[in-house]
Order: structure tokens, then sequence, then C-alpha cells
């Protein structure tokens, strides 16, 4: 605990033009594996001598945090990237103890952006505080599915849904793709390795390496794989159950993530008594560390069909329909918005709006909003 940690963990630059990768590890203070695995691959990077694609920025996240080894100090760093309040107020020096992290970090990716010679990717590096296989998670846009779908691991739509500026949403808006990558528990030793294991491939996934340049690519690989096995699937987020401060939320003992559960299982205690589960699926992330406000997901597999289909509408434009069905019509300020109004659009599910990549919904008395990426098929233009 007692090392210190710098803001830039690595730079690597080819001599080709090519993708910005960068990757962040640590936004959350006690998760500091991915800073680990990314020391270890440029050093790695630095003496394999290849022919090397565009550039690789390796970034740690809440630095303060990061050396007392606890999540944050104030504000969760990986929950403040709200587009709309990206402004003057959370930069200011003498404000939280996380402004100056967000604003250094701020700088940097807005500057590799600017500089990019072509595709954007973005991977934020996590651990988990209960046991757990390694997993994606991502923003649904065809880009980012496309990204993660030959990696050895299970992949989390609509988490985007549920929280309140996480960073990699906010990248996702600006047109990287961008995921995050959940290594294993916080202190397990498969993590730091789960972590370098990932990021060779991403690396070779985004074209900056060819796969036979990277002589550990396979076993990286079946490392991985080994981990996951059956669960090499895609699942969507159901539910969250939020922690309210003071309510003394426990989790019941023995939860591991992904695990399978039943309705009306008793998963977890608080104030007012058990906490139930309120539909069949497995349960994802359960909360086992006294920081954080997501006391655990619910998750459901989604069939290989209904990604196909949706993959298909997409490709069609075929969300421009939305609006014509009644109830429904777009937003008059925001393009990739809908607006419901629930008590003539009540029969529409919300698995039409997942389809076409509406997740982001929003509850205003009988009115719901749906949002949908901006860089869904296409990445946006250089600058
Ligand atoms: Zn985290």
């Amino acid at each position: 605990m007692e090392r210190r940690f710098t803001r830039i963990v690595g730079k690597f630059k080819g001599k080709h033009p090519g993708p910005t990768v960068i990757a962040i590890g640590g936004l959350h203070g006690n998760e500091p594996t991915g800073i680990y695995a990314m020391e270890r691959a440029f050093e790695k990077l630095n003496s394999l001598q290849a022919d090397f694609h565009g550039e690789f920025i390796g970034l740690a996240g809440n630095l303060k945090a990061l050396e007392m080894g606890c999540r944050y100090l104030d504000q969760d760093l990986n929950r403040i990237w709200n587009r709309n309040e990206i402004t003057n107020e959370l930069i200011k020096p003498d404000g939280i103890a996380e402004s100056s992290e967000f604003a250094e970090i701020w700088q940097i990716i807005r500057q590799a952006a600017k500089k990019r010679k072509g595709e954007m990717v973005f991977i934020d590096l996590h651990t988990t505080s209960s046991e757990s296989p390694p997993f994606c998670l991502i923003g649904d846009t065809m880009r980012n599915r496309r990204f993660v779908a030959d990696f050895p691991v299970p992949v989390i739509l609509g988490l985007e849904e549920q929280l309140e500026g996480p960073l990699l949403s906010y990248l996702n808006e600006l047109g990287f793709i961008s995921f995050g990558f959940e290594a294993g528990q916080h202190s397990a030793e498969i993590s730091t390795t789960n972590h370098e294991n990932m990021l060779w491939m991403v690396l070779e996934k985004a074209g900056c390496l060819k796969r036979e340049k990277i002589p550990w690519f396979e076993n990286a690989r079946s490392e991985i794989s080994a981990q996951t096995q059956k669960l090499q699937k895609v699942f969507e987020i159901r539910y969250r159950h939020g922690v309210v401060e003071g309510n003394n939320f426990i989790m019941n003992p023995g939860y591991s993530n992904f695990q399978k559960i039943r309705k009306d299982e008793e998963l977890a205690w608080n104030r007012m008594g058990a906490v139930k589960a309120k539909l069949n699926g497995r349960i994802f992330m359960p909360l086992y560390q006294p920081q954080g406000d997501d006391g655990f997901f619910v998750i459901k597999r989604i069939a290989g069909f209904w990604l196909g289909i949706s993959a298909i509408l997409r490709s069609l434009g075929m969300w421009r329909m939305l609006p014509l069905l009644p109830g429904v019509r777009k937003d008059k300020i925001h393009p990739n918005t809908l607006v419901l109004n629930t008590r003539i659009a009540r029969f529409f599910g919300r698995e039409i709006f997942h389809l076409m990549g509406y997740r982001k919904r929003r509850a205003l008395g009988q009115m719901v909003t749906y949002s949908r990426r901006t860089y869904d098929i296409h990445p946006p233009e250089l600058p």
C-alpha cells in the first residue's frame, strides 16, 4: 500500500498510423490490479520490437484513493461523468478531492482524441468485491458489440441504463468504442493476470499489433477462457437494487457473480427486513464492501436470435420508425431521445426500444424518455 502512483502509467506509439487505445486502471482506488497489469504490458511492449500501429496510452484513475487503498475520498470518480455536468463546477481546484483527478483525466483524453488518426478505443479496468469470473460491460452500440464479440468472456449490456455518470458511457457518447473489463476479485492474484491478458486481446483486436507478433496471445486467450467456460454469452441487466445511505444494507454471504437465483429468494438484509429477488435470473455484482451504492443487479441471458434481429433492425435504420407509434415522439432538443406518454404507449414493452439500441431510460411522471447512442454503427469523422 505504500507505493505511489502516477497519472500516466505508460505511452507507446508505433511508427504506423492507427487507432488510439486508452486504458485506465484504478478509477476506483481499491482496484489497483489494472495498473499493475499495464506496467507489465508496457514493459513487454518495449522489448517486443514488433510493428505497432497507432498509440496505446495507460492511465491511473483516482491517485489519492489508490494511495489510501479506498474506492474514493469524497465522490466516486466513476459516477461524475455526466455529460451536462462537465463544466467548471467539477474542475475548480477548491472542489471535492476528486476534482483535480477528474480534470487531469479529462484533459489527457481530450488531447488524445483531438490528435487521433484512427478509431478510438477505451478500456476501463476494474475488479469486483465478490469472487467473479472475468467479464465485459458495454454500452449497447453495434460498434461495441462487434469489438468484444470474440473475447472469451460474458458480455453485459445495459449497465448505463442503471448508472449515472460512468466514464465509459461518457466516452461512448464522444464516439469511442468503450467498455469496462472486470477481471475478478479486488485482491485475487489472477485479477492482474486477467487484466494483462485482456490488454493483449484489445491491442490485437484494435489493430495495433498482429496476432502472430504477440508470442503469448493464444496463452492469454485460453487463460481467460478457462475461467468463463459456459458463460461466454451476452446478458442484459434487468434489475438494480440501489443502496440507500443509512439503510444498513448487508448482502447475504456466499453469493458469487453470475450465480443463478430464483424469484423471492432472500438475497440481502436492510433496516426494513429481507431483500428478496423480484425475478429469476443471475445475481450480478453483489456488494461485499462498505462503499458503493449498487447493492446487486439481476441479469438475464439474451438469446443469439434476438441479438441478430437487433443487428438487422439497426442496420436498416428501423429506429426511425419508432416515433410513428402512438404515444411516442422524438425529443425536440436531443435527436437520439424518444419521449413516451406511458398512458398511450403502455403496450410497448421496453424490449422493442432495447432492440433498437434505446437503453437509457428516464421516468418523469407519466412521461418516459429513452435514449440511444449517437455513434451506434459508424464512428465519428476524423478531426
Ligand atoms: Zn470498480
